[in-house]
């Protein structure tokens, strides 16, 4: 490479790394959404339309999300974030969730390239939350940072090195499925039992206060009334009016929580874990330390940070977007 070529090359590189916009997807089992992002920000509100029925009718779903906005913008490419699990090499998705069917073996990123021509990237959306929630916290060189989402499930993506860990099988993250009794207690969504996401996640969490509620009079709490109608929503906030049994559920929680997050960290020592999806903006993050801090060993436990996500919903297109952009960089090296 020439000088020239070399200074040509470093602009570019940083015009890509700090300017260049990228478009971002994420695609979810009820909804997908794009929006364009720059500096690690989206510029604009997203666009959201429900997810198709079929695997077919969802590429073309895509491709019309693109289409204007590859119309009004120079864009480096686009990052795509998807639930199941992706090969990051090919970018297809070799495992589905129930939620998107006939999705498996689809070669996303082939497919959207050849349709838009447009660089593709794609990503686990967990996994791309995980890249995004660390780049915006300036954690790229840490050691090991986990991410881990609480909301309908519980998901995750861990980055060592800054990079993203993805296992033998591009499996790696699926935390939700790591066992915390052995009392054949509940059935999890994906058929074994007492997974970690059976009592921490959203169902978990309403699961564990009918289960409280069992046996106590309307009188004594209003989760009692009719147990069938108890959402997160209704737990916390008879909580703040003081009923006991939401009280005791919310504790329960955390406990739950605290449990799977102990076994991560013995696992692998991480600096931090960033709790994001919808469930975080109601943890405790002071009791939620302690209850870790209590059951961890103290070497693994005593410079551990637990922070609250700071990206919210937009997560999976930010950091899909930003996997784009370090991809379209580390293949130029
Ligand atoms: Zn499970």
């Amino acid at each position: 490479m020439s000088q020239a070529d070399s200074i040509q090359s470093t602009n570019l590189d940083s015009l890509l790394k700090t300017k260049m916009p990228a478009l971002g997807i994420d695609l979810g089992g009820t909804k997908l959404s794009a929006a364009v992002v720059s500096e690690g920000s989206i510029v604009d509100e997203p666009v959201q339309i429900s997810t198709p029925d079929t695997a077919k009718k969802i590429i073309d779903a895509i491709v019309n999300l693109i289409a204007p906005f590859q119309k009004d913008n120079i864009l480096a490419g686009v990052g795509i974030a998807t639930a199941g699990i992706v090969n990051r090499d090919t970018g297809e998705i070799t495992g589905s969730t129930g939620n998107l069917p006939g999705w498996t073996g689809t070669p996303l990123k082939t497919i959207i390239e050849s349709r838009t021509m447009l660089p593709v990237e794609v990503e686990n959306d967990a996994n791309a939350a995980a890249f995004g929630e660390s780049k915006a916290r300036n954690l790229e060189s840490k050691k090991c940072v986990i991410v881990v989402t609480l909301g309908t499930g519980i998901g995750g993506g861990m980055l060592i090195g800054g990079k993203l860990f993805h296992g033998a099988h591009w499996a790696a993250g699926e935390c939700g499925h790591i066992r915390v009794s052995l009392e054949n207690k509940r059935l999890c969504t994906c058929g074994l039992f007492d997974c970690w996401e059976a009592f921490g996640s959203a169902n978990g969490m309403i699961m564990t206060a009918r289960e409280l509620a069992t046996g106590i009079s309307p009188e004594q709490s209003s989760l009692a009334r009719d147990s069938a109608k108890v959402t997160t929503r209704l737990i916390v906030a008879a909580a703040e009016a003081g009923d006991i049994v939401a009280k005791k559920t919310l504790d329960l929680w955390h406990l739950h929580i605290a449990v799977g997050l102990v076994t991560l960290v013995h696992a692998l020592d991480p600096d931090c874990i960033i709790l994001a999806g919808g469930l975080s903006q109601i943890v405790d993050y002071q009791l939620l330390k302690e209850l870790v801090l209590d059951r961890t060993l103290q070497r693994s436990g005593e410079q551990l940070e637990i922070y609250q996500s700071k990206l919210g919903n937009n997560a999976g297109m930010i950091g899909a977007a930003e996997l784009l952009l370090d991809s379209l960089l580390t293949q130029r090296h």
